[in-house]
């Protein structure tokens, strides 16, 4: 069987993250437990996501020239994402993400660096591979004008396109009409939607709500397609693993609630686990989880 075919346009970062115990009131300094060094970026994170779960991949980014970089060019390879439309630019540092993580929960802080070297003509570039991909997958972790460029390509090709349109900003018009299904989690369709009429979006609204799952339009109602109860390790990465899964999902021609329902299992596995990419389960691993 041929593989579906994703192509993800987004950040790629590494993760610095800190564990401890909980995390320090402003001026104050205190020991951690632990430290490690973790690929991430939301694009990385969730082309890794659709990988392991049985996509061909194709990465669309931007990383520095420096250590970083070359280590996250190569654990995506390692997990067979196409690298070869990463742009290596060396005035600015790969993007960096500063994870700290307390009682299961975290924060972040991003420093795009690279991720917004990343310009429209280099879309451009890649129309051939937008072409041929069964889904397009954007985040907002890149200048919105590469957002705005891919999802227009897309489009003129008929592929279909996801936004998970974090982290939240207000968001052009003309984008959410050509996006097809949009994935933010409650604090983000507030950003994004706030005060506005979200009615004519609705039917493209699939909105995650932590451990509740996902809230979709069905029949014209707004329907939950509840999540699993796991125990939680690290939340980073839910997101990124939900829409990794949703875009296999919807490739692979599940229809929308089934592929949330896939979804869900998927961002459920990785919370039990360490890491953004590297709790991201396996087909396998999920096909198992639902039986
Ligand atoms: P984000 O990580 O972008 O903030 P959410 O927290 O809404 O997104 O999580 C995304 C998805 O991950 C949820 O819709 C759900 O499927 C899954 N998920 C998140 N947290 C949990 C949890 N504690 N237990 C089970 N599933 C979870």
């Amino acid at each position: 069987m041929t593989k579906p075919v994703v192509t993800v346009i987004g950040s790629i970062n590494m993760d610095l993250v800190t564990i401890a115990n909980r995390v320090p009131s402003q001026g104050e300094t205190i020991l951690g437990e632990q430290f490690h060094l973790i690929p991430g970026g939301k694009g990385a994170n969730q082309a890794v996501a659709a990988a392991r779960l049985g996509a061909r991949v194709h990465m669309i980014g931007a990383v520095g020239t420096d250590t970083f970089g070359k280590e996250l060019l190569h654990s995506l390879e390692q997990e067979g994402v196409c690298i070869d439309n990463v742009k290596p630019v060396t005035y600015v540092e790969t993007g960096i993400a500063s994870i700290t993580i307390s009682d299961g929960d975290n924060r972040i802080i991003v420093v795009p660096g690279a991720n917004h070297a990343l310009c429209p003509e280099d879309i451009e570039h890649c129309e051939e591979i937008i072409a041929q991909s069964d889904v397009c997958l954007l985040q907002l972790e890149i200048p919105l004008s590469v957002v705005e460029k891919a999802a227009c390509l897309a489009k003129k090709h008929d592929v279909r396109v996801i936004l998970n349109p974090a982290p939240a900003q207000p968001l052009p018009q003309q984008l959410v009409e050509q996006v097809d299904i949009l994935t933010p989690n409650e604090h983000e369709r507030d950003v994004i939607f706030g005060g506005m009429d979200v009615s004519q979006f609705a039917h493209k609204l699939v909105v995650t709500e932590g451990a509740r799952g996902v809230t979709m339009m069905k029949n014209g109602q707004p329907t939950l397609i509840p999540g699993f109860s796991v125990p939680v390790v690290d939340t980073t990465g839910a997101g990124d693993t939900f829409n990794g899964a949703l875009a296999v999902a919807l490739s692979k021609g599940m229809r929308l609630e089934e592929a949330c329902l896939f979804g869900n299992a998927a961002a459920a596995l990785s919370v039990t686990r360490l890491g953004a990419q590297t709790g991201m389960p396996t087909e396998d691993e999920v096909r198992q989880f639902l039986k």
